[in-house]
């Protein structure tokens, strides 16, 4: 696993305006992505922008 992030692929830095995730700066981390949500995402993203220019 990596030790940099603990596998959760990124970490959470506190400021006093709230908590930033930042991906994993580790080059050797070993985080696996799992893209789907992100697809997800994307799709339903472009779906609103195809509606607004309709
Ligand atoms: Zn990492």
């Amino acid at each position: 696993m990596c030790q940099t992030c603990n596998g959760t692929g990124g970490l959470a830095i506190e400021h006093s305006w709230g908590i930033q995730f930042e991906p994993c700066p580790d080059t050797n981390c070993d985080f696996e992505v799992d893209n789907s949500d992100l697809e997800r995402l994307q799709a339903w993203l472009d779906e609103q922008k195809r509606r607004e220019s309709a």
